[in-house]
């Protein structure tokens, strides 16, 4: 490609499929989404190229557009918008949201005018052929209920489906928004002495505007402008306006001379709905939300689905919709609402009857040997410090933290969540931080995530050191980079002043500030010594935002509310008299996970480790009067064990399959209850990992077969 070879036109032959957008009229085109198939090789090479790119974007693409930029989140442009929404509340300044729509902005961009966009951002020579290459004349057909069409050219337009595309749309879009943003008459929502115009995901731009009069009349004409250059074409009846502030003749004139399509009571944004006060927002999201899963449930009831197929549902289709709410909307959320999902959850995973298992071996995780049913209130609660967790972020943090910032004062940000329960009045300005400080204090402790004496305190605005709060006279310390805590701790004790001296350049000036600095300090070791950084403080020191943060973090708070579960385990050792190390029992629960893949056999592996079985005895205990001998009718005592492995008949099928697999693996092989029952490797048998499989497939086969005739006499063929 360096020598500006361009790829053969087959391997830029794309294949168009059609994907039907929900709710829009099948029989006319516009309600199709086309998604390119291109060949593999290619789709290699545009996402080589994709991930070069990738490294320089965030530093070229204003933190405005979250979209495809790595390291940024639709969440974040959300959290903003729910602010402005405060700030329009409260400045008294007429504000509106206006959403824009574009006519098939992917497909629309104009090439020259791309070209000449990354040309100006400083994209030239081989990096610029390499991407011009992947549009030197590339055709696609379309592919309509497995119709091909003949291939035509394509001409303009970065595709949907190309790992690079999202990239180029970004930084084609961002001349507009750069227009935007310098626009001394596009006017828009102001906080600190800055202005916070645009938000955008992609092609999704929604703007926070005021003096409507004025502001859109040149918005519609930089739009126009734009869009003569690159193809862009607003589709202003389908652009929407949610009014917050707008005066009575404002709106009227806004009616009269512009197409928007007015929201009431509530516009959506990204996946939520943006309401004009921060109270609506609850009934908007939540409201609407909550029910669609609750039918979704009831619905779900009606099928026949394996235990595990019903958690998988849950996981897969229910949990994603609420976590994306949990994680785009800081505000409290109704706990009696939660917990009724909850139950409604619980319901359908037992059929709508009594749980098998109790409630903390259920929400475990897997790893721990639980059933990994979500906790949908730890979700929440990880969701929302995962966001708080970007506050603490030096470099390249969202925007909503500087706008929380101006909103709040002077006190750093980064400092509120490491001082003990103090929220100071001024940021009840950002209801976003209110809340997620709020749950903080309220949970941090509880939940192990930071309890006292956290070597992040700050030094300064810290209520329990009052001479630093303001900072006023310690000027040289902020300079310096001294400002937590543990700043001034090696290894476990206070700095001394030699050290200061010798390693941070303290000047003589300064030594009386030390003093009062270090004794501080010695109060906090004093209270907590030894108190090194959770697991969740090391999360928030990182340099970047972190990945899976949320699932990390559910797993913190989820085993500090369910400790581990081992009621199961004893009964296990009780019953086969001998106790096994805790690494041994991590391995049996992970063997017993991956059996195989299938998962009715891994469902039965799982209900026997765990008991989930009820056998004769528990059945007793549960309906007194109910006889507890075995079921099988040996008048014996029916306890787990024996209906598994020592009533009579089913320990003739154990001895008989443990001969068969001894004669196929050509070593002998002693009936062994480990082996049988919960997937031990055999004790006196050296097996390959191979023939350990087949041992633990033949066994979980006979124990599928003794848990069909469970409650009965055992069929008569062996
Ligand atoms: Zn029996």
């Amino acid at each position: 490609m360096k020598g500006r070879e361009v790829p053969s036109s087959d391997m830029l032959l794309a294949r168009i499929v059609v994907i039907p957008k929900p709710g829009k009229d099948p029989a006319v085109c516009p309600s199709y989404r086309p998604i390119s198939l291109i060949n593999v090789d290619m789709k290699i090479y545009a996402k080589i190229l994709a991930n070069r790119l990738g490294r320089y974007i965030a530093e070229i693409v204003h933190p405005d557009q979250v979209g495809f930029v790595p390291g940024r989140e639709a969440p974040d442009n959300i959290r903003r918008a729910l602010n402005l929404i405060q700030v329009a509340t409260t400045s008294g300044r007429s504000s509106f949201l206006l959403s824009l729509d574009a006519e098939k902005a992917f497909d629309r961009v104009d090439w020259n005018y791309l070209w000449a966009a990354l040309t100006s951002f400083g994209i030239q020579g081989d990096l610029l052929k390499a991407i011009q290459a992947l549009y030197a004349g590339p055709r696609a057909q379309v592919d309509t209920g497995g119709f091909l069409s003949a291939p035509f050219s394509i001409l303009n337009g970065t595709r949907q489906g190309c790992p690079l595309s999202p990239l180029l749309f970004a930084l084609s879009i961002e001349p507009l928004a750069a227009c935007i943003r310098e626009h001394p008459d596009v006017r828009g929502m102001e906080v600190g002495g800055k202005q916070y115009k645009l938000s955008l995901f992609a092609d999704d731009v929604l703007l926070s505007l005021t003096s409507p009069i004025t502001t859109l009349p040149n918005l519609l004409k930089a739009l126009k402008d734009y869009g003569r250059v690159s193809g862009y074409k607003l589709n202003a009846d389908k652009s929407e306006v949610l009014d917050l502030t707008l005066a009575e003749e404002e709106r009227a004139v806004m009616r009269d001379r512009f197409p928007f399509r007015w929201c009431h009571p509530s516009m959506g944004s990204l996946g939520t709905q943006l309401t004009p006060t921060w109270g609506q927002l609850y009934k908007a999201n939540y409201g609407v939300l909550l029910p669609t899963l609750h039918a979704m449930l009831a619905a779900w009831s009606q099928l026949h689905l394996s235990l595990f197929g019903r958690i998988y549902a849950i996981k897969m289709t229910l949990l994603p919709k609420l976590l994306y709410l949990f994680r785009t909307l800081s505000i409290p959320i109704c706990r009696a609402d939660l917990t009724f999902l909850q139950s409604a959850i619980h319901s359908f995973i037992w059929g709508g009857r009594r749980g098998r298992l109790p409630k903390s071996l259920m929400f475990q995780s897997k790893r721990r040997g639980g059933m990994g049913v979500p906790h949908l209130y730890s979700y929440y609660k990880a969701a929302q410090f995962a966001m708080l967790s970007m506050i603490n972020l030096r470099s390249g943090a969202p925007l909503w933290t500087n706008l929380e910032q101006d909103m709040g004062g002077p006190q750093p940000l980064r400092t509120l969540q490491w001082t003990q329960k103090a929220t100071p009045r001024t940021l009840h300005n950002s209801p976003t931080l209110q809340h997620s400080l709020r749950l903080w204090n309220l949970c941090r402790e509880g939940d192990g995530l930071s309890p006292p004496g956290s070597g992040l305190q700050p030094l300064f605005y810290n209520p329990r050191f009052p001479e630093g709060n303001p900072p006023g006279a310690f000027g040289w310390w902020i300079r310096a980079d001294i400002t937590e805590v543990r700043d001034l701790i090696l290894q476990g004790r206070p700095v001394t002043l030699g050290y200061l001296r010798e390693s941070r350049a303290l000047p003589p000036s300064e030594t009386f500030r030390a003093v009062q600095l270090l004794y501080f300090v010695r109060s906090i070791l004093r209270e907590t010594p030894d108190r090194r950084l959770t697991l969740y403080e090391t999360y928030c020191r990182q340099k970047h935002r972190g990945r899976g943060l949320i699932s990390s973090l559910y797993t913190l708070i989820l085993e500090t509310t369910f400790p581990q579960d081992a009621s199961y385990i004893t009964r296990w050792e009780d019953d086969l008299g001998s106790s096994l190390e805790g690494n041994e029992w991590a391995d049996i629960i992970d063997r017993t996970s991956r059996v195989t893949i299938c998962t009715a056999v891994r469902e039965n592996c799982y209900k026997v480790m765990a008991r989930w079985y009820i056998h004769p005895q528990r059945l007793a205990k549960m309906y007194p009067g109910t006889p507890s001998t075995c079921f099988r009718g040996c008048d014996e005592e029916g306890t787990y064990r024996h209906a598994w492995w020592d009533c009579g008949m089913v320990s003739t099928i154990w001895t008989e399959v443990f001969g068969d697999l001894s004669r196929a693996l050509g070593t002998p092989l002693s009936p062994n209850p480990w082996v049988a029952l919960l997937n031990r490797p055999h004790p006196e048998a050296r097996l390959t990992r191979g023939e350990h499989s087949l041992v633990s497939r033949v066994c979980a086969a006979v124990r599928i077969c003794l848990a069909r005739t469970w409650k009965g006499p055992l069929p008569r063929a062996s």
